[in-house]
């Protein structure tokens, strides 16, 4: 008896050992109109009743920053609900659509009739019951500036509550090239690079038109090197400062770039914090509506709707605002416009879908006061589908030059944002090429800025490379002369040319090598809305003031929802480094009680 139980047994182990006989693995690939083609891979498999057992996305090419989440939370979905048929993730809207596609690709090229798969399923979802927390301070948004007022909150002593409306930390931040405009004054890098924090300073101030307020440019001009050091002390890796770079409309060599792709590493950093201390709750989907405010008008809370649609009531002993700004809300931005005449919904952005103003509305509830909100942002760098950074072959500003659909350059490529979109506006379709040469891409398998080989750029249809002037020039539907003939005069002046130092005939000084150095590679760029850079009147604690010109007690701002330390004009490389600056001293501020 105890043998053929023995036996029995082993072969049950045996049994559940193999794999389930009748499981089928299918792979298949789509294409996205942010990775272009086969960005999308996934292994598909199906149980012997023809469920969905498994969904893997193998390889995506889409944004880092913006795939991941739909790569984890869709083929989850997929087997949880049998089908291939599922919600997109807010803010992952192209990538979600390409993994459904390659799923449905893959079953299809495998000869299954995906007819029962593709029933969209009801999620019912229990609406929670409504809550009410407390915490000393609660900051709505977790972007840049609301984590980094998060950490440095809970680092003077609070308990923080963060709320964030989307499924994923990281808004626009976490999109962005990844530069910050950082000076060390003590270093000789410096001293060489001609560069001081008074430089960065003037810079700043004059390149906004002298409409920031002294007082926080220079907060944020002074605490720019410190930030990288506060980021580096929670783990932040960055490249050296040897290699800090002109970002585009940066005006000078003094971009730090992080280790990691974008402003992804950020958040690496801050989720990893967060994650360790048992005094930061991040709670997303949780999407602020109301800042609550006590008998002396002092703020003391926020009302938010929670996950399932109930009622989430924060108290707190102070609140910090980093909602970001409102380059994805057309209406607002069509409102509120003083510069470009019309930011209707043809001018794409480059902002994440969270990107709507919310925490106007809500400061305007609190009677706040705003400044400049005129002055609205726009680049010329933007993917002509999309309007997204991403997709931009550029590195830095001396090694590339910008041409017109003749062939032709029109501007200086090193210039002020708001100048070099201006230009870019008068050019045929608003619509530019990016030319450069080998000296950046030596093989084309280097990375972008956002994660991207050029040579994967190439591949999906977003960029353009040959070997000669005249390839290219046929690639990119451009007149050939005419390229070869300002790719000549541009490389004169790379080499002194008749400049004798002084700008071209654009004003452009800022020259690196010449392009002559095949293969040859070109990406086209529009116009987009980027940074809204009027927001909540702050003072350098972070406290925001109302219309009549008294501090509204207990309320903190932080980031791009702060207005009057960009001017009309945000330097490139400044907007990352006011998140870090302004965050830390709101969580200071909201701690302390300043
Ligand atoms: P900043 O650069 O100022 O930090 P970001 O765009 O990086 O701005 O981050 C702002 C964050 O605030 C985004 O993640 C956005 O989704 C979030 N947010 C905006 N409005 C709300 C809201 N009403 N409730 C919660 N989070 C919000």
């Amino acid at each position: 008896m105890k043998k053929i139980l023995s036996v029995l047994l082993a072969l049950a182990m045996l049994l559940c050992a193999l794999p389930a006989m009748a499981d089928t693995t299918y792979t298949g690939t789509a294409d996205s109109q942010i990775g272009g083609k086969d960005a999308v891979t996934v292994s598909v498999t199906l149980a012997d009743d023809g469920s969905i057992k498994e969904v893997v996305v193998t390889e995506c090419k889409d944004t880092k920053g913006v795939c991941e989440l739909p790569c984890e939370q869709l083929p989850k979905q997929m087997v949880a609900l049998n089908t291939i048929n599922v919600d997109t993730v807010a803010g992952a809207t192209m990538t979600s659509n390409a993994i459904m596609a390659a799923v449905k690709a893959a079953l299809e090229n495998g000869g299954v009739d995906v007819t029962a798969l593709m029933e969209k399923k009801e999620v019912v979802v229990e609406k929670a019951a409504d809550e009410t927390l407390a915490c000393d301070v609660v900051v709505i948004g977790a972007g840049g500036a609301g984590l980094a007022a998060a950490i440095s909150a809970e680092q003077n002593g609070a308990k923080v509550i963060v709320v964030e409306k989307m499924p994923k930390v990281g808004g626009n931040t976490i999109l962005a090239g990844g530069a910050v405009n950082a000076v060390n004054d003590r270093s000789e890098f410096a001293i060489k690079q001609n560069d001081s924090v008074f430089w960065h300073y003037t810079q700043t101030l004059k390149g906004g038109d002298y409409q920031g307020d002294p007082e926080l440019v220079m907060t944020l001009v002074s605490n720019a090197y410190d930030a990288i050091e506060w980021t580096k002390s929670l783990g932040m890796e960055w490249q050296g400062e040897d290699k800090v770079f002109t970002v585009s409309g940066g005006l000078w060599p003094r971009a730090w770039k992080p280790v990691m792709v974008a402003g992804t590493g950020f958040f690496d950093t801050y989720t990893k914090y967060i994650d360790k201390t048992d005094k930061i709750d991040l709670m997303l989907n949780t999407k602020a509506e109301k800042i609550l405010v006590n008998d002396l008008g002092a703020a003391c809370g926020i009302v938010c709707t929670g996950e399932t649609g109930n009622t989430v009531t924060i108290n707190a002993k102070s609140v910090v605002v980093a909602t970001g700004g409102f380059a994805k809300n057309v209406e607002l931005r069509m409102a509120y416009d003083a510069i470009w005449g019309t930011l209707d919904a043809s001018v794409l952005s480059t902002n994440h879908e969270g990107a709507t103003g919310d925490g106007v509305k809500m400061l305007q509830q609190l009677q706040a006061d705003f400044i400049q909100m005129g002055n609205i942002q726009l680049l010329p760098l933007g993917d002509p589908k999309t309007g997204s950074l991403s997709g931009n072959i550029e590195h830095g500003v001396d090694s590339r030059i910008f041409v017109n659909k003749s062939g032709l350059r029109y501007g200086d490529e090193g210039g002020r944002r708001d100048d070099m979109t201006r230009d870019l506006f008068a050019q045929e379709d608003a619509l530019m090429w990016i030319v450069m040469d080998s000296d950046t891409y030596p093989t084309g398998d280097e990375l972008n800025n956002f994660g991207e080989t050029a040579n994967q750029l190439v591949a999906a249809g977003r960029a353009v490379k040959a070997d000669t002037l005249d390839e290219l020039a046929a690639l990119m539907g451009v007149d050939a002369e005419n390229l070869k003939a300002t790719i000549a005069e541009y490389n004169r002046y790379c080499v002194g040319g008749d400049l004798e130092g002084q700008a071209d005939q654009f004003g452009r000084t800022l020259f690196g090598q010449p392009i002559d150095n095949g293969p040859f590679y070109a990406g086209a760029r529009v116009p987009t809305v980027h940074h809204t850079m009027g927001g909540v009147r702050i003072d350098t604690l972070c406290r925001v003031y109302n219309e009549n010109g008294e501090i509204i007690k207990n309320l903190y701002a932080a980031g791009e929802v702060t207005g009057g330390i960009h001017g009309t004009n945000r330097l490139g490389g400044n907007a990352l480094t006011d998140t870090v600056v302004f965050g830390r001293i709101a969580g200071e501020s909201a701690a302390i009680g300043k």
